[in-house]
This record gives C-alpha cells, sequence and structure tokens, in this order.
C-alpha cells in the first residue's frame, strides 16, 4: 500500500467514526427530548384541574338545591301545620313560599349547567388522558427503536477503533501529525481522491507535476489549493 492509500484507509475509518459521533449526539437529543409526552401530561393536569372545579361547583349547586328545598319544606310546614290561622300571616307565608319555588326553579337550574360541565370536563379529560397514553405508546416504541440503532453503531464503533488503531501502525508520525492538523483544519477530510486529475475535495485542477507526485507511492503530496493530502489510485 502506497502511503497516501495507507492515509486514505484512515480517512475512510475516522469519516465513519465521525458520522457515528454525529448519528450518536442526534440520539441522544431526541431521547432526552420527550416534548409530546411533556405537553400531553401538562394538558392532562390542567383537564384534570377543571374537572375537578366542575364537580366542586356542582356540589355547590346541590347544596344549593338542598337549602332551597329545606326552607320551601320548613315553610309549607308552618303554612299547612295548623297553629297558624291568621289569614293575612298565612298569605304571608304562601307568597313566601311562592318566591322560594321561584328561586328553587334558578338554583335547579343552575345544578343541571353544572352537571352538564362536569359531563364536558370528563370528556376533555378521558381525552387528553388518551392522548397521553397514545404519546407515550409512541414515545417508547421510537425509543425502542433508537435504542438499537444506538447498541450496533456503539458495536461498529468499537470495531472502527480497533481497525483505526491497526491502521494507524502504518503510518509515519509525522505524516499522522500532517493528517490531524488537515482534519482538524478541513471540515474533518484531510485526504482527497484525485480524479480526472482534480482535487476532489477542492475542485482544483493539478499541475502534471503535482499529478505525478501523487501518484508515487513513495510521496505524500499536498494539493496546492486545499492543502489536502492527494490520494491518486
Ligand atoms: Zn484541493
Amino acid at each position: 500500500m502506497s502511503r497516501s492509500e495507507n492515509l486514505y484507509h484512515l480517512q475512510r475509518i475516522d469519516s465513519q467514526l465521525d458520522g457515528h459521533k454525529r448519528r450518536l449526539q442526534e440520539i441522544k437529543a431526541i431521547l432526552e427530548d420527550d416534548r409530546k409526552v411533556m405537553q400531553a401530561k401538562a394538558e392532562v393536569d390542567s383537564t384534570q384541574e377543571l374537572f375537578q372545579e366542575a364537580q366542586k361547583a356542582l356540589r355547590s349547586a346541590k347544596a344549593n338545591v338542598q337549602d332551597q328545598r329545606a326552607k320551601i319544606d320548613e315553610s309549607e310546614a308552618r303554612l299547612y301545620g295548623g297553629t297558624i290561622r291568621n289569614p293575612k300571616e298565612l298569605e304571608d307565608i304562601q307568597q313566601e313560599v311562592a318566591a322560594l319555588k321561584r328561586y328553587l326553579d334558578i338554583v335547579e337550574e343552575r345544578q343541571l349547567e353544572s352537571m352538564l360541565a362536569v359531563d364536558e370536563a370528563q370528556e376533555n379529560l378521558d381525552a387528553a388522558q388518551g392522548q397521553l397514553e397514545k404519546a407515550l405508546a409512541e414515545s417508547e416504541s421510537r425509543n425502542a427503536d433508537l435504542l438499537e440503532e444506538k447498541a450496533s453503531i456503539d458495536a461498529s464503533v468499537v470495531k472502527l477503533d480497533l481497525e483505526r488503531q491497526d491502521q494507524v501502525t502504518n503510518i509515519d508520525a509525522g505524516e499522522l501529525q500532517l493528517y490531524e492538523s488537515l482534519r482538524a483544519k478541513r471540515g474533518g477530510i484531510a485526504i482527497a481522491k484525485v480524479q480526472d486529475r482534480n482535487c476532489t475535495a477542492c475542485g482544483t485542477g493539478l499541475a502534471s507535476a503535482i499529478y505525478q507526485q501523487a501518484r508515487s507511492p513513495s510521496k505524500i503530496t499536498q494539493c496546492n489549493t486545499c492543502q489536502r493530502i492527494l490520494y491518486a489510485e
């Protein structure tokens, strides 16, 4: 293998490792960010609160109806109890009962409205809980897929690390240093393939002398423009 070919193989291993690292970071971010589930939980909390408020309002409306009925019973007991005989007083009580009954209609109407409000709040809560279950199930299955992908990438990283250690032994220390510094400066790509006498990384056409040198198995040649190490098959 030529010197540039050894570096080219190292580059291929490193590029795969770079890709794996990028994907592992993406997976980590997706696993950590469960926004849909969080939103669904918040929706359940708020609909739960509204449901409880509606129940409380219904309890109070029921109590008002009961109070009102008790007041009517009490007045009617006085009216029909036989202890009051004064017609004026009896007439007053009759009017009082009529007024109490009119107000009973109002509080009964409010009780009915409260019951409907509870039903609606219950439906909203059920729907929110359904959405949360759905979001949790989706998240679980997506996370399972991602964890499977992560496991396979982790295994590939271990394999590539071993290949890399092996490949590095074929490369001269000075060249390795040049390679690493180019990788740091040139977006991770230190080696450029030569195709049709062009540097495939930056597109520059190579002068004849450079091209010949790049084809030599014993020499390391850099592109005049992007400085990457040229690899001509
Ligand atoms: Zn170039």
